[in-house]
């Protein structure tokens, strides 16, 4: 019997799982990398730190 229980188990988990997936958020699919030295930024922010957005806005600006 607690084959059964296991199985359903599994089941629910990928469902959830492919729930949870189609679920993510628009904009940690944006950014992965830094716009600025391209490491790996967390949860789909634009650069890695200020330091990184602040250099790029500055040569944006072309100063
Ligand atoms: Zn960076």
């Amino acid at each position: 019997m607690a084959d059964i229980a296991d199985d359903a188990n599994d089941l629910a988990q990928l469902e959830i799982q492919s729930i949870l997936r189609n679920r993510m958020p628009t904009k940690s699919a944006y950014y992965k990398l830094c716009r600025f030295c391209k490491e790996p930024t967390p949860d789909g922010h634009a650069f890695c730190d200020e330091d990184c957005r602040d250099d790029f806005e500055k040569r944006n600006k072309g100063a």
